[in-house]
């Protein structure tokens, strides 16, 4: 039999943010394309877990460096540097939550500064790198009601303003628009040796990271689908609004690793939706599927789809069309993200 001939590595990334739900996705399809993988974690136990929740077959091309508060002028200068140098950035590490005690401390800082922080450390010190890609979010895309447009792509940009961004309604999406603005800004003024390109995912649900500990700390963004397997909308589905709109995570992993090597792709920014949804039909899916967590749900009868007819539309074939990605169902995503939170009884234990 001829020798299986290895296949040279596509390249080395530092993957900054690994504990994060949509990291531990992006982490898995890097490794499962041949990359070679340099997380960031806030401690050495993060680290060790990350490293840990990998499959063993490719455990030794992932390894983790340690990164604080990445709010800190030069907090990636030495992550940066690397022997063999890396070829790529992936940035996802930013605060994804809707309550904040300080808005600067807590969510404008790390986002902001985190985004020229570790841009101006590759140019100074790592330049060897192509390409990053930073995760930034539809809220940098949107507005919110009464100022919709009709239809959403990624030539818009969310119409909040700076003096609004302390206002705890708009913080979030400030961070992210500001974070996304200032990198673009950099890439035209500073003109460095590697190009970028951002994910502009909407609302992101699928599998839990292998290496969350407590449900307690689970991603924003699956809080719903948690809160209805553990019965905390026995008595009501709560609202869906703002949000209708929903990807999958690993299609948003995909296009982080394709916009890394599809040569067109530098430059761009990808708005990316799956479909839409409401909290009525995530239930639905929900006891279709799982019959044995009907107990959890009102009667049937009582849930009432607050989808609103008159909802703007969206336009997210860019990233099928230059990144290749299929989007996936939203029965699917609803799915696995159950199976997944039902198969880990460590944490599903006492809720
Ligand atoms: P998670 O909360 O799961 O992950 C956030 C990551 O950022 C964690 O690794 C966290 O580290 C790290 N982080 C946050 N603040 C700091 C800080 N000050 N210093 C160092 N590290 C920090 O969120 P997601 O995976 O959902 O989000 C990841 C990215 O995707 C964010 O940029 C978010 O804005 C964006 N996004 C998410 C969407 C979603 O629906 N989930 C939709 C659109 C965009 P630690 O674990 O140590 O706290």
């Amino acid at each position: 039999m001829p020798a299986v001939k290895e296949q040279p590595s596509p390249g080395k990334v530092l993957l900054t943010g690994g504990t994060g739900f949509i990291a531990s996705h992006v982490l898995d399809c890097l490794l499962d394309n041949g990359f070679t993988v340099v997380v960031t974690a806030r401690s050495k136990d993060k680290g060790q877990r990350i490293v840990e929740g990998v499959d063993l077959e490719v455990r030794d091309n992932v390894s983790f460096v340690i990164v604080g508060d990445i709010a800190q002028d030069g907090a990636f200068d030495s992550a940066v540097q690397s022997d063999p140098p890396f070829d790529f950035v992936v940035h996802t590490a930013s605060p994804y939550q809707l309550h904040f005690d300080d808005p600067f401390r807590d969510c404008l800082d790390p986002a902001i500064k985190g985004t020229t922080g570790i841009l101006k450390s590759i140019k100074a010190f790592a330049p060897s790198v192509k390409r990053v890609v930073i995760t930034s979010s539809s809220a940098a895309v949107l507005n919110v009601a009464p100022d919709h447009l009709p239809v959403y792509d990624e030539t818009n940009w969310c119409n909040v303003t700076w003096e609004q961004a302390t206002d705890p309604m708009h913080t979030y999406r400030a961070s992210k628009k500001f974070a996304e603005k200032a990198a673009w800004d950099f890439i035209s003024n500073e003109k460095p040796n590697f190009d970028l390109a951002t994910i502009n995912n909407t609302y992101t649900f699928g599998p839990l990271p292998r290496s969350l500990t407590t449900l307690d700390n689970l991603n924003t963004s699956n809080h719903r689908i948690r809160d209805m397997v553990l019965g905390r909308m026995r008595d009501g589905i709560a609202p869906t609004a703002p949000v209708f709109t929903f990807v999958d995570v690993r299609d948003v992993a995909l296009a982080h690793v394709r916009a890394l090597t599809v040569a067109e792709a530098g430059g761009n920014r990808f708005y990316m939706v799956g479909e839409f949804f409401s909290n009525a039909k995530i239930s639905e899916i929900i006891r279709k599927e799982f019959p044995q967590l009907e107990s959890k749900f009102p009667p049937v009868e009582e849930v009432k789809d607050d989808f609103p007819e008159d909802h703007w539309k969206f336009d997210s074939s860019k990233a099928r069309k230059m990144l290749g990605v299929q989007y996936t169902s939203l029965e699917k995503s609803v799915r696995d993200t159950v199976a997944s939170m039902l198969e880990r009884e460590d944490l599903m234990k006492g809720q």
